[in-house]
Protein backbone atom coordinates (compact mmCIF):
# COMPACT_ATOMS: atom_id res chain seq x y z
CA UNK A 1 0.00 0.00 0.00
CA UNK A 2 1.64 3.52 -1.08
CA UNK A 3 1.74 6.13 1.88
CA UNK A 4 -0.66 8.35 -0.03
CA UNK A 5 -3.31 5.72 -0.07
CA UNK A 6 -3.55 6.64 3.71
CA UNK A 7 -6.25 9.17 4.99
CA UNK A 8 -4.97 12.62 6.09
CA UNK A 9 -5.96 11.58 9.73
CA UNK A 10 -4.27 8.54 9.42
CA UNK A 11 -1.14 10.02 7.82
CA UNK A 12 -0.78 12.68 10.13
CA UNK A 13 -0.92 10.23 12.81
CA UNK A 14 1.94 8.32 11.35
CA UNK A 15 4.10 11.38 10.85
CA UNK A 16 3.89 12.59 14.76
CA UNK A 17 4.28 8.80 16.08
CA UNK A 18 7.54 9.31 14.17
CA UNK A 19 6.34 5.92 12.37
CA UNK A 20 7.10 7.77 8.71
CA UNK A 21 8.54 11.06 7.93
CA UNK A 22 7.37 14.09 6.56
CA UNK A 23 10.26 13.48 3.88
CA UNK A 24 9.00 10.18 3.00
CA UNK A 25 5.38 11.34 2.33
CA UNK A 26 7.40 14.39 0.43
CA UNK A 27 8.23 12.03 -1.73
CA UNK A 28 6.32 9.61 -2.23
CA UNK A 29 3.93 12.81 -3.20
CA UNK A 30 6.30 14.39 -5.68
CA UNK A 31 6.23 10.60 -7.36
CA UNK A 32 2.92 10.17 -7.29
CA UNK A 33 2.23 13.39 -9.26
CA UNK A 34 5.08 13.36 -11.50
CA UNK A 35 3.39 9.57 -12.79
CA UNK A 36 0.09 10.85 -12.93
CA UNK A 37 1.18 14.15 -14.93
CA UNK A 38 -1.20 13.51 -18.38
CA UNK A 39 -4.05 14.21 -15.80
CA UNK A 40 -2.88 17.42 -16.03
CA UNK A 41 -3.71 18.32 -12.20
CA UNK A 42 -1.03 20.77 -11.59
CA UNK A 43 0.43 24.22 -12.45
CA UNK A 44 3.08 25.01 -10.46
CA UNK A 45 5.09 22.70 -8.26
CA UNK A 46 6.42 24.03 -4.59
CA UNK A 47 10.14 23.38 -5.09
CA UNK A 48 10.70 24.04 -1.06
CA UNK A 49 7.99 21.02 -0.47
CA UNK A 50 11.72 18.63 0.46
CA UNK A 51 13.05 21.49 2.22
CA UNK A 52 9.12 22.16 4.54
CA UNK A 53 9.24 18.78 5.07
CA UNK A 54 13.05 18.35 6.35
CA UNK A 55 12.29 21.31 8.90
CA UNK A 56 9.17 19.05 9.76
CA UNK A 57 11.24 16.30 10.54
CA UNK A 58 14.19 18.26 12.45
CA UNK A 59 11.26 20.04 14.95
CA UNK A 60 10.13 16.43 15.56
CA UNK A 61 13.17 15.02 16.34
CA UNK A 62 13.63 18.06 18.64
CA UNK A 63 10.82 17.30 20.52
CA UNK A 64 8.57 19.84 19.32
CA UNK A 65 4.71 18.74 18.97
CA UNK A 66 3.40 18.85 15.44
CA UNK A 67 0.72 19.70 13.87
CA UNK A 68 -2.95 18.37 13.23
CA UNK A 69 -1.75 18.33 9.79
CA UNK A 70 2.05 16.85 9.83
CA UNK A 71 3.12 16.10 6.87
CA UNK A 72 0.25 15.41 5.04
CA UNK A 73 0.31 16.94 1.28
CA UNK A 74 -1.93 19.14 0.32
CA UNK A 75 -2.72 20.35 -2.98
CA UNK A 76 -3.92 24.44 -3.41
CA UNK A 77 -6.16 25.62 -5.95
CA UNK A 78 -4.56 28.03 -8.35
CA UNK A 79 -6.86 31.02 -7.29
CA UNK A 80 -4.92 30.88 -3.51
CA UNK A 81 -2.16 33.19 -3.06
CA UNK A 82 0.75 31.66 -2.07
CA UNK A 83 4.00 33.53 -1.63
CA UNK A 84 7.19 32.39 -3.80
CA UNK A 85 4.89 30.24 -6.00
CA UNK A 86 2.85 30.97 -9.21
CA UNK A 87 -0.66 31.62 -8.66
CA UNK A 88 -2.71 32.00 -12.38
CA UNK A 89 -6.16 31.48 -11.23
CA UNK A 90 -6.38 29.41 -14.49
CA UNK A 91 -5.63 32.36 -16.13
CA UNK A 92 -3.67 33.54 -18.82
CA UNK A 93 -3.84 37.17 -17.66
CA UNK A 94 -1.69 35.89 -14.43
CA UNK A 95 0.70 34.52 -16.03
CA UNK A 96 3.75 34.58 -13.98
CA UNK A 97 2.42 36.30 -11.06
CA UNK A 98 3.55 35.81 -7.67
CA UNK A 99 1.70 37.07 -5.02
CA UNK A 100 3.60 38.81 -2.13
CA UNK A 101 2.10 37.10 0.56
CA UNK A 102 0.30 34.19 1.84
CA UNK A 103 -3.56 33.51 1.88
CA UNK A 104 -4.83 33.22 4.85
CA UNK A 105 -6.07 29.52 4.63
CA UNK A 106 -1.91 29.04 3.35
CA UNK A 107 -0.70 30.36 6.89
CA UNK A 108 -2.95 28.32 8.85
CA UNK A 109 -2.24 24.84 6.81
CA UNK A 110 1.45 25.83 7.25
CA UNK A 111 0.79 26.47 11.08
CA UNK A 112 -0.60 23.20 11.28
CA UNK A 113 2.53 21.47 9.90
CA UNK A 114 0.88 20.61 6.17
CA UNK A 115 2.93 19.98 3.15
CA UNK A 116 1.85 22.00 0.39
CA UNK A 117 3.09 20.22 -2.98
CA UNK A 118 1.52 22.79 -5.50
CA UNK A 119 -1.17 24.64 -7.25
CA UNK A 120 -3.45 22.97 -8.96
CA UNK A 121 -5.82 23.29 -12.69
CA UNK A 122 -9.36 24.84 -12.34
CA UNK A 123 -11.43 26.87 -14.95
CA UNK A 124 -10.69 30.23 -15.52
CA UNK A 125 -11.24 32.68 -12.54
CA UNK A 126 -13.09 29.81 -11.04
CA UNK A 127 -15.48 29.77 -14.09
CA UNK A 128 -16.98 26.65 -15.40
CA UNK A 129 -18.46 23.43 -13.99
CA UNK A 130 -15.96 21.21 -16.57
CA UNK A 131 -11.94 22.30 -15.87
CA UNK A 132 -12.18 23.14 -19.64
CA UNK A 133 -12.12 26.61 -19.19
CA UNK A 134 -8.68 26.95 -17.67
CA UNK A 135 -5.86 28.15 -20.08
CA UNK A 136 -3.65 25.83 -19.42
CA UNK A 137 -6.05 22.62 -20.68
CA UNK A 138 -7.84 20.46 -19.52
CA UNK A 139 -7.61 18.75 -15.78
CA UNK A 140 -8.82 14.95 -16.65
CA UNK A 141 -10.88 12.59 -14.45
CA UNK A 142 -9.15 9.72 -13.53
CA UNK A 143 -12.11 7.46 -13.74
CA UNK A 144 -12.01 7.95 -17.62
CA UNK A 145 -10.08 10.08 -18.53
CA UNK A 146 -12.02 10.85 -21.78
CA UNK A 147 -14.53 12.87 -19.43
CA UNK A 148 -14.06 15.59 -17.11
CA UNK A 149 -13.37 15.92 -13.47
CA UNK A 150 -15.86 18.62 -13.05
CA UNK A 151 -14.88 21.91 -11.76
CA UNK A 152 -13.64 24.53 -11.32
CA UNK A 153 -11.82 23.05 -8.92
CA UNK A 154 -11.28 19.98 -11.05
CA UNK A 155 -7.26 19.86 -10.24
CA UNK A 156 -7.93 19.70 -6.80
CA UNK A 157 -10.12 16.93 -6.72
CA UNK A 158 -8.15 14.71 -9.14
CA UNK A 159 -5.55 15.54 -6.48
CA UNK A 160 -7.36 13.42 -4.23
CA UNK A 161 -8.84 10.96 -6.82
CA UNK A 162 -6.13 9.94 -7.92
CA UNK A 163 -3.95 9.86 -4.68
CA UNK A 164 -1.85 12.62 -5.21
CA UNK A 165 -2.82 13.95 -2.21
CA UNK A 166 -5.54 12.90 0.41
CA UNK A 167 -6.55 16.51 0.60
CA UNK A 168 -6.77 19.49 -1.32
CA UNK A 169 -8.70 23.31 -1.14
CA UNK A 170 -10.73 24.32 -3.49
CA UNK A 171 -12.85 27.12 -3.57
CA UNK A 172 -16.83 27.09 -4.25
CA UNK A 173 -19.32 29.64 -5.80
CA UNK A 174 -21.67 28.07 -7.15
CA UNK A 175 -20.43 24.28 -6.75
CA UNK A 176 -17.27 24.36 -7.58
CA UNK A 177 -15.84 22.13 -4.73
CA UNK A 178 -18.81 19.81 -4.40
CA UNK A 179 -19.57 19.06 -8.07
CA UNK A 180 -15.51 18.01 -8.77
CA UNK A 181 -15.53 15.85 -5.66
CA UNK A 182 -18.71 13.90 -6.89
CA UNK A 183 -17.79 13.53 -10.55
CA UNK A 184 -14.58 12.34 -9.33
CA UNK A 185 -15.53 10.22 -6.28
CA UNK A 186 -14.36 12.04 -2.96
CA UNK A 187 -15.48 14.32 -0.67
CA UNK A 188 -16.20 17.90 -0.90
CA UNK A 189 -17.09 21.00 1.51
CA UNK A 190 -18.75 24.36 0.95
CA UNK A 191 -18.65 25.78 4.29
CA UNK A 192 -21.44 28.19 5.53
CA UNK A 193 -20.35 31.74 3.69
CA UNK A 194 -17.92 33.41 5.93
CA UNK A 195 -16.81 30.57 7.78
CA UNK A 196 -13.36 30.05 5.78
CA UNK A 197 -11.56 33.43 5.51
CA UNK A 198 -11.07 34.54 1.89
CA UNK A 199 -8.28 36.90 2.34
CA UNK A 200 -5.79 35.90 -0.31
CA UNK A 201 -8.21 34.03 -2.68
CA UNK A 202 -8.57 35.90 -6.31
CA UNK A 203 -12.05 36.49 -6.05
CA UNK A 204 -15.05 35.68 -8.41
CA UNK A 205 -18.66 36.47 -6.79
CA UNK A 206 -17.48 38.22 -3.44
CA UNK A 207 -21.04 37.46 -2.10
CA UNK A 208 -20.96 33.67 -2.76
CA UNK A 209 -16.84 32.70 -2.70
CA UNK A 210 -15.90 30.70 -0.26
CA UNK A 211 -12.94 28.15 0.47
CA UNK A 212 -13.43 25.02 1.48
CA UNK A 213 -11.77 20.90 1.64
CA UNK A 214 -11.76 18.24 -1.12
CA UNK A 215 -10.45 15.10 0.77
CA UNK A 216 -10.63 11.41 0.95
CA UNK A 217 -12.27 10.66 3.54
CA UNK A 218 -15.03 12.55 5.34
CA UNK A 219 -13.10 12.96 8.55
CA UNK A 220 -9.99 14.39 6.52
CA UNK A 221 -12.40 17.19 5.02
CA UNK A 222 -13.10 17.69 8.37
CA UNK A 223 -9.55 17.99 9.58
CA UNK A 224 -8.62 20.16 7.66
CA UNK A 225 -11.85 22.57 8.14
CA UNK A 226 -11.10 22.59 11.73
CA UNK A 227 -7.82 24.06 10.46
CA UNK A 228 -8.80 26.78 7.97
CA UNK A 229 -12.13 27.93 9.32
CA UNK A 230 -12.11 31.04 12.01
CA UNK A 231 -12.50 34.15 12.24
CA UNK A 232 -9.60 36.55 10.29
CA UNK A 233 -9.76 40.37 10.86
CA UNK A 234 -8.66 40.36 6.94
CA UNK A 235 -12.13 39.14 5.59
CA UNK A 236 -14.45 41.51 6.47
CA UNK A 237 -17.29 38.64 5.36
CA UNK A 238 -15.88 36.17 7.94
CA UNK A 239 -18.06 35.09 10.64
CA UNK A 240 -17.22 34.94 14.52
CA UNK A 241 -19.57 32.40 15.19
CA UNK A 242 -17.58 29.90 17.31
CA UNK A 243 -15.80 27.11 15.56
CA UNK A 244 -17.50 24.09 14.66
CA UNK A 245 -15.73 21.01 16.12
CA UNK A 246 -16.12 19.12 12.93
CA UNK A 247 -13.96 16.29 13.20
CA UNK A 248 -15.62 15.36 16.99
CA UNK A 249 -18.91 15.35 14.77
CA UNK A 250 -17.64 12.87 13.00
CA UNK A 251 -17.83 10.25 15.77
CA UNK A 252 -21.47 11.79 16.77
CA UNK A 253 -24.46 9.44 16.99
CA UNK A 254 -27.26 10.43 13.83
CA UNK A 255 -30.20 8.70 15.31
CA UNK A 256 -33.51 10.81 15.53
CA UNK A 257 -31.82 13.26 13.22
CA UNK A 258 -34.60 14.62 10.65
CA UNK A 259 -33.71 14.51 6.81
CA UNK A 260 -35.58 16.35 3.90
CA UNK A 261 -35.74 15.37 0.94
CA UNK A 262 -36.65 17.80 -1.79
CA UNK A 263 -39.45 16.64 -4.60
CA UNK A 264 -37.50 19.37 -6.11
CA UNK A 265 -34.62 17.56 -6.49
CA UNK A 266 -35.56 14.31 -8.27
CA UNK A 267 -37.12 13.58 -11.53
CA UNK A 268 -37.23 15.68 -14.75
CA UNK A 269 -33.47 16.52 -15.09
CA UNK A 270 -31.79 13.79 -12.87
CA UNK A 271 -29.97 11.19 -14.47
CA UNK A 272 -32.01 7.63 -13.93
CA UNK A 273 -28.42 6.33 -11.83
CA UNK A 274 -27.95 9.56 -9.94
CA UNK A 275 -31.42 9.40 -9.15
CA UNK A 276 -31.12 5.92 -7.91
CA UNK A 277 -27.89 6.14 -6.10
CA UNK A 278 -29.17 9.10 -3.91
CA UNK A 279 -32.14 7.53 -2.74
CA UNK A 280 -30.11 4.28 -1.97
CA UNK A 281 -27.71 6.68 0.52
CA UNK A 282 -30.97 8.21 2.21
CA UNK A 283 -32.13 4.90 2.72
CA UNK A 284 -28.65 4.36 4.50
CA UNK A 285 -29.15 7.23 7.23
CA UNK A 286 -33.09 6.18 7.26
CA UNK A 287 -31.16 2.45 7.89
CA UNK A 288 -28.71 4.61 10.88
CA UNK A 289 -31.58 5.41 12.77
CA UNK A 290 -32.59 8.90 10.88
CA UNK A 291 -36.30 9.86 9.63
CA UNK A 292 -37.13 11.05 6.17
CA UNK A 293 -39.50 13.69 5.50
CA UNK A 294 -40.46 14.99 2.15
CA UNK A 295 -40.07 18.61 1.69
CA UNK A 296 -40.48 21.33 -0.86
CA UNK A 297 -38.23 24.11 -1.76
CA UNK A 298 -40.36 25.57 -4.19
CA UNK A 299 -38.04 28.78 -5.96
CA UNK A 300 -35.30 26.02 -6.68
CA UNK A 301 -35.93 26.14 -10.86
CA UNK A 302 -35.25 30.22 -10.38
CA UNK A 303 -31.14 29.37 -8.72
CA UNK A 304 -29.58 29.06 -12.16
CA UNK A 305 -30.90 32.01 -13.39
CA UNK A 306 -30.19 34.35 -10.52
CA UNK A 307 -27.19 32.74 -10.13
CA UNK A 308 -26.08 33.80 -13.97
CA UNK A 309 -27.06 37.56 -13.04
CA UNK A 310 -25.74 37.98 -9.70
CA UNK A 311 -22.07 36.27 -10.27
CA UNK A 312 -21.65 37.60 -13.67
CA UNK A 313 -22.25 41.01 -12.38
CA UNK A 314 -20.10 40.93 -9.38
CA UNK A 315 -17.41 39.33 -11.72
CA UNK A 316 -17.35 41.91 -13.75
CA UNK A 317 -16.52 44.21 -11.24
CA UNK A 318 -14.34 42.03 -9.35
CA UNK A 319 -12.42 41.60 -12.82
CA UNK A 320 -12.07 45.38 -13.55
CA UNK A 321 -8.50 44.80 -11.43
CA UNK A 322 -7.08 43.16 -14.40
CA UNK A 323 -5.88 45.85 -16.40
CA UNK A 324 -2.46 45.49 -17.12
CA UNK A 325 -0.85 47.90 -14.87
CA UNK A 326 -0.85 46.07 -11.38
CA UNK A 327 -0.95 42.50 -12.25
CA UNK A 328 1.09 39.54 -15.02
CA UNK A 329 0.49 40.23 -18.84
CA UNK A 330 0.67 43.61 -20.06
CA UNK A 331 0.34 44.24 -23.95
CA UNK A 332 1.74 47.50 -24.49
CA UNK A 333 -0.09 50.06 -26.74
CA UNK A 334 0.17 53.95 -27.92
CA UNK A 335 -2.52 54.74 -24.95
CA UNK A 336 -3.69 53.63 -21.48
CA UNK A 337 -7.29 52.73 -22.79
CA UNK A 338 -5.68 50.66 -26.17
CA UNK A 339 -3.53 48.93 -23.52
CA UNK A 340 -6.07 47.83 -21.07
CA UNK A 341 -7.92 46.74 -24.03
CA UNK A 342 -5.37 45.03 -25.48
CA UNK A 343 -4.51 43.01 -22.69
CA UNK A 344 -7.85 41.97 -21.40
CA UNK A 345 -8.19 41.10 -24.77
CA UNK A 346 -4.90 38.62 -24.89
CA UNK A 347 -5.45 37.66 -21.29
CA UNK A 348 -9.04 36.35 -20.66
CA UNK A 349 -10.53 33.95 -22.27
CA UNK A 350 -13.92 33.34 -23.87
CA UNK A 351 -16.16 32.25 -21.06
CA UNK A 352 -14.43 34.67 -18.56
CA UNK A 353 -15.33 37.57 -21.77
CA UNK A 354 -18.55 36.42 -21.88
CA UNK A 355 -19.55 36.85 -18.09
CA UNK A 356 -17.77 40.07 -18.36
CA UNK A 357 -20.00 41.05 -20.91
CA UNK A 358 -23.46 39.79 -19.13
CA UNK A 359 -22.19 40.98 -15.59
CA UNK A 360 -21.66 44.24 -17.68
CA UNK A 361 -25.14 44.79 -19.03
CA UNK A 362 -27.06 43.39 -15.75
CA UNK A 363 -25.80 46.22 -13.79
CA UNK A 364 -25.94 48.85 -16.44
CA UNK A 365 -28.71 52.06 -16.19
CA UNK A 366 -31.84 50.89 -17.27
CA UNK A 367 -31.44 47.22 -16.85
CA UNK A 368 -30.33 46.62 -13.46
CA UNK A 369 -33.90 46.61 -11.77
CA UNK A 370 -34.99 44.06 -14.15
CA UNK A 371 -32.27 42.23 -13.59
CA UNK A 372 -30.14 42.86 -10.87
CA UNK A 373 -32.44 43.56 -8.28
CA UNK A 374 -34.73 40.96 -9.50
CA UNK A 375 -32.50 38.70 -9.15
CA UNK A 376 -31.66 39.83 -5.75
CA UNK A 377 -35.05 39.67 -4.37
CA UNK A 378 -35.27 35.92 -5.92
CA UNK A 379 -32.22 35.16 -3.73
CA UNK A 380 -34.38 35.98 -0.75
CA UNK A 381 -36.80 33.36 -2.04
CA UNK A 382 -34.22 31.08 -2.44
CA UNK A 383 -33.02 31.48 1.12
CA UNK A 384 -36.50 31.62 2.81
CA UNK A 385 -37.22 28.34 1.34
CA UNK A 386 -34.25 26.80 3.54
CA UNK A 387 -35.68 28.58 6.15
CA UNK A 388 -38.67 27.10 6.18
CA UNK A 389 -37.51 23.65 5.41
CA UNK A 390 -35.27 24.03 8.69
CA UNK A 391 -37.81 24.32 10.52
CA UNK A 392 -38.91 20.57 9.86
CA UNK A 393 -35.34 19.13 9.26
CA UNK A 394 -32.27 18.85 10.35
CA UNK A 395 -30.42 18.55 6.86
CA UNK A 396 -31.69 17.84 3.07
CA UNK A 397 -30.59 15.36 0.93
CA UNK A 398 -30.26 15.38 -2.67
CA UNK A 399 -27.68 14.97 -5.76
CA UNK A 400 -24.46 16.96 -6.27
CA UNK A 401 -24.89 16.78 -9.73
CA UNK A 402 -27.51 15.77 -11.83
CA UNK A 403 -25.21 13.15 -14.13
CA UNK A 404 -21.78 11.66 -13.56
CA UNK A 405 -18.62 12.93 -15.04
CA UNK A 406 -19.53 14.15 -18.94
CA UNK A 407 -16.93 13.71 -22.00
CA UNK A 408 -14.72 16.25 -22.12
CA UNK A 409 -16.29 18.73 -25.01
CA UNK A 410 -19.57 17.53 -24.93
CA UNK A 411 -20.60 20.95 -23.32
CA UNK A 412 -18.05 23.17 -24.30
CA UNK A 413 -20.22 24.84 -26.98
CA UNK A 414 -22.96 25.22 -24.88
CA UNK A 415 -23.13 27.60 -22.09
CA UNK A 416 -26.15 27.02 -21.43
CA UNK A 417 -26.90 23.25 -21.31
CA UNK A 418 -22.68 23.62 -18.80
CA UNK A 419 -24.78 26.08 -16.29
CA UNK A 420 -27.40 23.63 -16.31
CA UNK A 421 -24.80 20.94 -14.48
CA UNK A 422 -24.69 23.08 -11.37
CA UNK A 423 -28.87 23.21 -11.07
CA UNK A 424 -28.38 21.00 -7.64
CA UNK A 425 -25.37 23.21 -5.81
CA UNK A 426 -26.52 26.51 -6.70
CA UNK A 427 -29.62 27.46 -4.49
CA UNK A 428 -27.07 26.25 -1.50
CA UNK A 429 -24.83 28.89 -2.42
CA UNK A 430 -27.28 31.38 -3.00
CA UNK A 431 -28.83 30.90 0.53
CA UNK A 432 -25.01 31.36 1.79
CA UNK A 433 -25.16 27.34 3.39
CA UNK A 434 -23.16 24.88 4.23
CA UNK A 435 -23.09 21.37 2.07
CA UNK A 436 -21.03 18.70 1.87
CA UNK A 437 -20.39 16.18 -1.18
CA UNK A 438 -20.07 12.40 -0.42
CA UNK A 439 -19.45 9.56 -2.50
CA UNK A 440 -22.75 7.45 -2.95
CA UNK A 441 -23.36 4.38 -5.54
CA UNK A 442 -21.43 4.49 -8.55
CA UNK A 443 -22.85 4.28 -11.65
CA UNK A 444 -23.30 1.11 -13.51
CA UNK A 445 -20.70 2.60 -15.88
CA UNK A 446 -18.36 2.71 -12.75
CA UNK A 447 -18.12 6.54 -12.56
CA UNK A 448 -18.65 7.98 -9.17
CA UNK A 449 -21.91 9.85 -8.07
CA UNK A 450 -22.01 12.10 -5.32
CA UNK A 451 -24.96 12.81 -2.50
CA UNK A 452 -25.44 16.63 -1.03
CA UNK A 453 -26.12 17.42 2.46
CA UNK A 454 -27.36 20.69 2.71
CA UNK A 455 -27.40 22.24 6.89
CA UNK A 456 -28.52 25.36 8.49
CA UNK A 457 -26.34 28.40 8.42
CA UNK A 458 -23.32 27.49 10.86
CA UNK A 459 -24.09 23.48 11.40
CA UNK A 460 -21.58 21.99 9.35
CA UNK A 461 -20.92 20.12 12.30
CA UNK A 462 -24.87 18.04 11.44
CA UNK A 463 -23.05 17.37 7.96
CA UNK A 464 -20.34 15.68 9.28
CA UNK A 465 -22.25 13.58 11.69
CA UNK A 466 -24.30 12.72 8.58
CA UNK A 467 -22.05 12.09 6.34
CA UNK A 468 -19.82 9.94 7.92
CA UNK A 469 -22.82 8.11 8.83
CA UNK A 470 -23.04 7.38 5.12
CA UNK A 471 -19.37 6.60 4.91
CA UNK A 472 -19.39 3.74 7.49
CA UNK A 473 -22.55 2.19 6.14
CA UNK A 474 -20.90 2.57 2.57
CA UNK A 475 -17.49 0.88 4.12
CA UNK A 476 -19.65 -1.86 6.24
CA UNK A 477 -22.90 -2.70 3.86
CA UNK A 478 -24.08 -5.54 6.03
CA UNK A 479 -23.67 -3.69 9.41
CA UNK A 480 -26.08 -1.06 8.55
N1 LIG B 1 -19.94 26.25 -12.35
C1 LIG B 1 -20.33 27.49 -11.73
C2 LIG B 1 -19.88 28.64 -12.58
O1 LIG B 1 -19.43 28.40 -13.64
C3 LIG B 1 -19.77 27.57 -10.35
C4 LIG B 1 -18.35 27.89 -10.34
C5 LIG B 1 -17.79 28.01 -8.96
O2 LIG B 1 -18.38 27.56 -7.98
N2 LIG B 1 -16.66 28.68 -8.87
O3 LIG B 1 -19.98 29.76 -12.22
Amino acid sequence: MSLLDASVTELAERVRSGAVSATEVARACLERIASQRDLNAYLAMNDALLDDARKIDERRARGDKLGPLAGVPIALKDAIATRHLQTTAGSKILEGYVPPYDATVVARLRAADALLPGKTNMDEFAMGSSNENSAYGPCKNPHDVTRTPGGSSGGSAVSVAARMTPAALGSDTGGSIRQPAALTGVVGVKPTYGRVSRYGLVAFASSLDQIGPIASDVRGAARVLDVIAGRDPRDATSITAAPAACEAACDRDVRGLRIGVPDEYFGEGIDAEVDASVRESISKLERAGCTIERVSLPHTRLAVATYYVIATAEASSNLARFDGVRYGKRVDAADLKSLYGKTRDAGFGREVKRRILLGTFVLSAGYYDAYYSKAQKVRTLIARDFTAAFERVDAIACPTSPTPAFALGEKSGDPLSMYMSDVCTLPASLAGLPAISVPSRAATSNLPIGFQLVGRSCDEVMLFALAAACERASRSPRAS
